[in-house]
């Protein structure tokens, strides 16, 4: 283990490190344009340079090993006259275009010149003039004049996504990004290499010129679109109303976690923001008729309290999708399977198959079937729910509610028409208008993920929390709010007001998750305890929540 010094504080890290690696464990900021943690060693835009005692030249940060006893300074008179002189050769063909520019605001070409430059330029000659607004792709656009040639659009490519689109043509200033002949930027990761470069020369064709970002704010989430639960942040806006059909996110942006995705998402992922504020149910409806909270919550709860106990164990079915929280999948369990005794209560319906691969990408497309396994309400644990639509259809089930799954999507709107025909009692409790919405003879707004804070196990038993962005649009609520409701009017215990004390009580009662909070949990997320599932209604998960309860 080398120990070095890096502006006066003593730093070991681990053998075979690079310097801008021991500055970082050092809490010592170090410019750079081409180094990026996740991809390989360029060493070619020089602004990482740092002052080595002993050696004469300034050494690039990112490609210089450490070794014990070193003496580095990042800081000082050599070190930033260095930067200086690197950032005027970047600059020397740069069009200096920032205020048309979609990357100002976030572009380390302004915040190192801010830090590093502020020279007076030099540079009285015609600049070379290079292609301008390629699209390169469906999502990506090319302004080549502001490329400074770092290559990580070209090394992400080789190595990350490996499907090699980018290269870097011609020599000397006349040198320029592009993308080989006979190919387009397609492929399912597109998106990462306007994250990853460092200037504006590669933007989102879906963002660009929609908003500046210094007007957006910023919420950490976690991608719903499949089971691998990549981090993510979304942006934003609730100022401008008017634009995109009143849309309040303007984007979402890989948020780093060594755990799940590293630094990157799919684009798949990226741009299903588009969902969050389009076709969404606005209010609660019965028949068709809108109608207030209190009394959809009055009258379904008058119609569950009515059902014979008897009956109830039979002849009700609660559905629950694998895409809601932990804490509304905690809910219902307890609120249909261990308040009402309804025995037929289940997430556990056949993953539909969907695209998948190495990188992220996972076939399941529901961000919380790991969650509903833990809890008991999906897996080999749960009792299967597609035996129920059939026994719907045959009369024998009379009252069916179904909470966040589509369910003309997997049998049809025909077998769904059938089913309000034959139903007593259909509910529908989802975010979104579809085919179960339009049939169903209640239909209950639900929030969607960027509306409430909650939990998602991923695919690798990772839980994870959502943070709520925004308030839910129109008079959608939470899904753990409306149970929660519920609960209270059929006086049954309800663990709480509040998305962290549910959890709580979750983490109380289903061992997966003995131990954790919101606050334990962080922002990277804790791996569940994949030893001991608890179980939805059995001895044990009963026990435990009767405990808790006391
Ligand atoms: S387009 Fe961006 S990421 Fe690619 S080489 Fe140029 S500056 Fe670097
Ligand atoms: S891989 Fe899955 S979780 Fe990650 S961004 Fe894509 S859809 Fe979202």
């Amino acid at each position: 283990m080398p120990k070095l010094t890096i502006d006066g504080k003593t730093v070991e890290v681990g053998a075979g490190k690079t310097v801008i690696q021991a500055a970082e464990q050092a809490g010592c900021f170090v410019p750079r344009y081409c180094y990026h943690p996740g991809l390989s060693i360029a060493g070619n835009c020089r602004i990482c340079l740092v002052a080595v005692e002993g050696q004469k030249k300034l050494q690039i940060a990112c490609n210089t090993q450490v070794s014990d006893g070193m003496v580095v300074h990042t800081q000082g008179e050599p070190v930033e006259q260095g930067r200086a002189e690197v950032l005027e050769f970047l600059l020397a063909n740069h069009p200096l275009d920032c205020p048309v520019c979609d990357q100002s605001g976030e572009c380390d070409l302004q915040n190192f010149y801010m830090a590093y430059g502020r020279y007076d330029p030099r540079f009285a000659e015609q600049k070379v003039r290079k292609p301008k607004a390629v699209p390169l792709g469906p999502t990506v656009m090319l302004d080549a004049e502001r490329c400074i040639l770092c290559s990580r659009c070209v090394r992400f490519t080789d190595e990350v996504s490996r499907t090699q689109e980018f290269g870097i043509f011609n020599r000397g200033d006349r040198a320029e990004v592009g993308i080989y002949p006979g190919k387009t930027l397609s492929n399912p990761y597109a998106g990462n290499v306007v994250d990853i470069c460092p200037v504006g020369a590669l933007t989102d064709r879906d963002f660009r010129f929609k908003a500046r970002v210094w007007y957006l704010s910023s919420s950490p989430s976690v991608c719903p679109g499949c089971s691998k639960g990549c981090n993510i942040d979304i942006h934003y806006t609730l100022d401008r109303p008017h634009l995109d059909d009143g849309a309040r996110v303007m984007r979402l942006k890989p948020r780093v976690n060594p755990e799940v995705n590293q630094w990157w998402m799919c684009d798949e992922g990226r741009y299903a923001y588009k969902a969050i504020d389009r076709c969404r149910i606005l209010k609660p409806r019965h028949r068709g008729r809108a109608l207030g909270w209190e009394t959809a919550v009055l009258e379904l709860a008058g119609q569950l309290a009515r059902i014979e106990p008897k009956q109830r164990e039979e002849s009700v079915a609660v559905i629950a999708g694998t895409n809601l929280t932990t804490e509304a999948l905690y809910l219902a369990a307890r609120l249909f399977g261990e308040g009402l005794q309804i025995r037929n209560c289940s997430a556990e319906l056949p993953v539909l198959p969907g695209s998948h691969d190495e990188l992220l990408i996972q076939a399941d497309k529901n961000p919380n079937r790991k969650g509903a396994e833990l809890l008991g309400l999906a897996g080999e644990k749960a009792r299967p729910a597609e035996p129920w639509i059939q026994a719907a259809l045959d009369g024998k089930i009379k009252s069916l509610w179904v909470i966040g799954e589509d369910l003309a999507a997997r049998f049809g709107e025909e077998t769904v028409k059938q089913l309000a025909e034959k139903l007593e009692l259909f509910v529908y409790q989802g975010s979104h208008e579809n085919g179960t919405a339009a049939q169903a003879h209640w239909v209950l707004p639900s929030a969607v993920y960027a509306e409430q804070a909650g939990t998602f196990v991923n695919c690798d038993g990772r839980v994870q929390a959502l943070t709520k962005a925004f308030e839910p649009l129109g008079e959608s609520r939470p899904d753990w709010l409306i149970l929660t409701a519920l609960l209270t009017r059929l006086e049954l215990p309800a663990p709480g007001n509040e998305p962290a004390k549910i959890f709580e009580a979750l983490a109380a009662a289903h061992a997966p998750f003995a131990g954790m909070t919101y606050e334990r949990l962080g922002l990277q997320g804790l791996p569940a305890r994949l030893d001991g599932a608890g179980g939805l209604g059995g001895p044990a998960a009963g026990a435990a929540a009767k405990a808790e309860r006391k």
